[in-house]
């Protein structure tokens, strides 16, 4: 059974096709720039990537273009063969504690949730459309960010924020990156052998957040209402006081879009550094001796331990940390200092595992607590949510 998993963003759509149950990766790649004259369509078939420049103006378009794609390069014969697709959407709310089958219904309660995730839910809800107007025999499926952190009980979820904003708004944390924690605690207890795990899962890619995971349910998460929460990111603040907003609206006369446009696009890495988003740029630096760099490095790998400490006592214990996602998988140096500032646990690295590459045990034999890097593939856990609901 072929099943498409599918990112829609709002100019650009990522796609991977899966053969099921086998979870076989048949092609992937990425319409970047929809809706420019120079639209850019790549697809990967057999490891070799192949890229075409073309206007592509809406993403009814670059899904047409998919589609095409995957007969021209003798993926599918016919289109009759993909049997389900899978769409990521972010804001999922309290509407939404579990994936579903997408009805019209479905689609007014996931644009009801506009407000919660302006930037996001309103590009998933244009590739879902474009999907199902391209293929409408076919079964399609949204898989929520914000599902897996549904078990969340109220103390860890609610702010303490006067309570009708909960009432009336919903306002109150939500968590992101489900797929990412949920596929990464599956499998760290699959490698472990035990089910009954308390896992805190670092994901730390561009946008960052942590989980603590009690026997695969996740019991808190530092994104909140918006990805904006937790940890600072590339180019986003995480956790600051909220009264810094009066102090600069009032010394630089900004208004409240350009404040959360600063947390977003100029803090992180970004903001303190002064160089660059990208935590390669930040470690480079650091290492030549740039003094901002060094800072930005430091506060991130502060806050991750502080969240550590602080899930460790939330959850009473804790049998593993996880680190995924490009910076949780590839930088070593991220995570020694990581475990370094939670020494305390008595978790310890063995530096030799830590520089090997993809999915491994990295802490010593008497580590009292395991640490593991476990490459994130939310692709795989969108294809497998369609094929469970299929
Ligand atoms: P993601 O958002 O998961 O794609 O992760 C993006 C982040 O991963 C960026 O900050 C990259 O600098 C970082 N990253 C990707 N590859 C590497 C690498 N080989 N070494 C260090 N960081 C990396």
């Amino acid at each position: 059974m072929k099943i498409l998993s599918i990112n829609a963003g709002s100019s650009s759509l990522k796609f991977q096709l899966f053969n099921m149950p086998e979870e076989k990766v048949l092609c992937s790649g990425l319409v970047e720039r929809i809706g420019e004259l120079k639209a850019v369509f790549n697809i990967k078939v057999n490891g070799e990537k192949k890229s075409q420049v073309q206007s592509i103006l809406d993403h009814r378009e670059a899904v047409s273009l998919v589609l095409e794609g995957l007969i021209k390069y003798n993926i599918i014969e016919s289109l009759d063969e993909i049997n389900g697709v899978g769409h990521r959407v972010v804001q999922g709310g309290e509407r939404f504690k579990e994936s579903v089958v997408i009805t019209e219904e479905v689609i007014e309660d996931i644009v009801a949730l506009n407000d919660l995730a302006p930037l996001h839910n309103p590009a998933n809800v244009t590739g879902i459309r474009a999907f199902m107007k391209v293929l409408p025999n076919v079964v399609q499926v949204a898989v929520f960010d914000t599902t897996f952190h549904s078990t969340m009980k109220e103390d860890a979820y609610m702010y303490a924020t006067p309570y009708e904003w909960y009432e009336k708004y919903g306002i109150r944390k939500y968590g992101f990156h489900g797929t990412s924690h949920q596929f990464v605690s599956q499998r760290a207890s699959e490698i472990l052998g035990r089910n009954d795990l308390k896992i805190i899962v670092c994901h730390l890619g561009n946008g960052a957040s942590i989980a603590a995971v009690d026997s695969l349910k996740s019991v808190d998460t530092s994104m909140g209402l918006t990805p904006l929460e937790g940890i600072p990111m590339g180019t986003r603040s995480g956790n600051i006081d909220p009264a810094i907003l009066g102090v600069i609206a009032e010394k630089e006369g900004k208004n409240l879009q350009t404040l959360l446009d600063d947390l977003n696009k100029r803090s992180g890495y970004l903001g303190v550094s002064g160089i660059s988003n990208d935590s390669r740029d930040i470690v480079d630096n650091m290492l030549l001796g740039h003094k901002r760099a060094t800072l930005a490095y430091k506060i991130q790998i502060k806050r991750i331990a502080d969240y550590i400490g602080s899930y460790y006592v939330y959850m009473k214990g804790l049998d593993a940390i996880v680190f995924t996602a490009g910076i949780g998988e590839n930088a070593p140096i991220v995570r020694t200092d990581v475990i370094e500032a939670v020494s305390v646990l008595g978790v310890k690295l063995d530096e030799e595992k830590n520089e090997l590459r993809g999915e491994n045990i990295i802490s010593t034999e008497d580590s009292k607590v395991k640490v593991l890097v476990i490459p994130t593939d939310e692709e795989v856990m969108i294809a497998r949510e369609v094929f469970r609901l299929k």
